[in-house]
């Protein structure tokens, strides 16, 4: 799979490129990244990707040649003008990194993960030109509702977060099915919790693709978040770990995680359990 990072910091990248997971997925060659600098595409003397907006106001945009131009050369082909657009190929996308986007989670790393090819736009100061998220960008993609500097940090966790759902990209290839969001798959019914038992099992200990719970009151859930882990040592500074996980007993150890599963989701996203029995 190929990212491209087009952005006016193309050192900015350098630090999480070259590190863990999406390190090793480059050397394996899983994935190849190409750090686009925006100025190569810029035609003055001062190298000016941005100018004043239209209407007034603060701050400065970023122009559209230079994304239009980037973006074409990448492709090796123009994307048209209003006269005649070109579409995409349908492994590929164009995003458009925005505060103002669709937010991103986990499905959609996962339908990106389908595709060979994503080319990521990093805007800068107060944002880039409608044209680009009209008439280059397949998609507008925000990562949360914050207004972050620039684009880069936002493109660099979609890489992270597609790049770690690759078949070997994890030596571990269950791990990425067994976390926080794994039940996010895309198109597959949503599981059902039983209402008598607080835990329902999840798709990470019964290994199944859903709950067959038949009690008409239950409640659904979209998604479980990760069960706490633990590891050496067994006791520290007094905090010790939950006697059932050294119990040895592989069945209580389950329950116990659906239940920790279900109880930190309730806590910290209760929004992702829509039964009504499971709103605190
Ligand atoms: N004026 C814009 C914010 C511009 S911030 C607004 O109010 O929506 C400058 C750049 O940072 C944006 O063009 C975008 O590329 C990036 N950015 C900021 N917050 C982001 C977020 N939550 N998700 C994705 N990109 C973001």
């Amino acid at each position: 799979m190929r990212f491209d990072l087009i952005s006016i910091f193309p050192e900015f990248f350098g630090g999480p490129l070259g590190h863990g997971i999406v390190r090793r997925a480059r050397e394996a060659g899983l994935i190849h990244v190409h750090v686009q600098d925006l100025r190569e595409f810029t035609k003055d003397r001062h190298r000016s990707v941005d100018d004043r907006p239209f209407g007034g106001g603060e701050g400065m945009v970023l122009k559209p040649e230079p994304l239009f131009e980037a973006v074409e050369s990448l492709l090796g082909r123009s994307v048209g003008d209003a006269e005649k657009q070109s579409t995409l190929d349908r492994d590929q996308a164009v995003v458009l990194m925005s505060a103002a986007g669709k937010l991103f989670d986990q499905e959609m790393a996962r339908r990106y993960a389908e595709l060979e090819r994503i080319i990521l736009i990093c805007g800068r100061y107060e944002g880039v030109d409608e044209r680009v998220a009209e008439h280059l960008a397949s998609e507008e993609v925000s990562i949360g509702d914050f207004v972050l500097s620039g684009g880069e940090l936002p493109a660099m966790l979609v890489v992270d977060a597609v790049t770690r759902l690759l078949p070997g990209a994890l030596g571990n290839e269950a791990s990425s099915q067994n976390e926080s969001f794994s039940e996010f798959q895309a198109g597959a019914p949503k599981y059902s919790l039983p209402k008598a038992r607080p835990a329902a099992p999840s798709q990470r200990e019964t290994g199944k693709a859903r709950n067959t719970a038949n009690s008409p009151s239950r409640g659904q859930v979209r998604a479980l978040l990760d069960f706490p882990h633990y590891t050496r040592p067994a006791n520290y500074r007094g905090w010790s770990v939950p006697e059932t996980l050294i119990s040895g007993n592989h069945a209580e150890v389950s329950k116990w995680r659906r239940q920790k599963a279900l109880e930190k989701t309730r806590r910290n996203r209760p929004e992702l359990l829509l039964g009504g029995e499971l709103q605190p």
